[in-house]
């Protein structure tokens, strides 16, 4: 299908579902402590869908050969790198670090952003750890500029979170979204300088690091969803949605209350 361009219009469009999806990732947040369950962050986003009048880009999402997934969030503690299923049986700890990603789609278009936040005081490893992935994310956007390429943008992430001691995920990346959720181009979070595709005004993508404590390799759940680290090290992640335009990258999930 190749890297489908957005136009002005189709960015306000993407732009508007970003902004809702934000907002939405921004109450879950606000609701993070100890003794709620992942299914009451899920019940948060669905109500946030409706408020909307959205759809929901996860529920009912399935790969070819997968099960479908059930729920308009994904949730990921801990040792949890992406994908994890909301459960009425799991509930947050204190010292637990959380992932939540989601999308949304406003008038055809998918808006999707993630972020991992404490549940109460948390230690100062995995402190640490939500600092460097955050920040990394603005490094990737910083090479995000039209002329420079993906490799760019994951050598940015790669060369940030190796310097702090930290592996980047291999098999999981980010991706150009639109009408669909995945689209081209694949947005890896490692890379040389100067390669790969060069980015364009116009292509919007979703970046996303997952960074690990300890090695980059990750293994799914019998879920067939869940991806947790091999070793049972901590991971973050945290996602934006943004678009290529002449004079620069725009973060369309932009929320100073969030991100600070
Ligand atoms: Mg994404």
């Amino acid at each position: 299908m190749g890297i489908i361009l957005k136009t002005e219009s189709q960015i306000d469009t993407i732009r508007r579902s970003s902004q809702a999806a934000t907002e939405t990732l921004q109450r879950m947040g606000e609701a993070v402590k100890p003794g709620v369950t992942t299914a009451e962050l899920d019940l948060i986003a669905r109500k946030m869908i409706k408020k909307h009048q959205g759809i929901s880009s996860f529920l009912g999402y399935r790969p070819t050969n997968h099960p479908a997934f059930p729920a308009t969030i994904c949730t990921a503690i801990n040792d949890e790198v992406v994908h994890g299923i909301p459960s009425k049986r799991r509930r947050l700890h204190e010292g637990d670090i959380i992932g939540l990603d989601f999308a949304m789609v406003l008038d055809g278009y998918h808006g999707d952003t993630a972020f991992t936040f404490p549940v109460g005081p948390i230690s100062s490893e995995a402190q640490r750890l939500l600092e460097v992935t955050k920040a990394s994310v603005f490094k990737a956007i910083d090479a995000a500029k039209p002329g420079n390429r993906l490799g760019d943008i994951g050598h940015a992430v790669q060369k940030y979170a190796e310097s702090h001691g930290y592996s980047v995920v291999r098999d999981l990346c980010g991706h150009g979204i639109g009408r669909s959720l995945w689209e081209e181009p694949q947005v890896p979070n490692y890379g040389k300088q100067g390669r790969g595709t060069r980015l364009k005004p116009g292509m919007v993508i979703a970046i996303e690091p997952m960074i690990c404590v300890g090695a980059h390799e990750v293994m799914v759940l019998e879920d067939e969803w869940t991806t947790v680290t091999a070793d049972g090290g901590l991971a973050a992640h945290f996602e934006h949605t943004i678009a290529i335009l002449s004079d620069g990258p725009e973060i369309l999930t932009v929320n100073p209350e969030l991100w600070g």
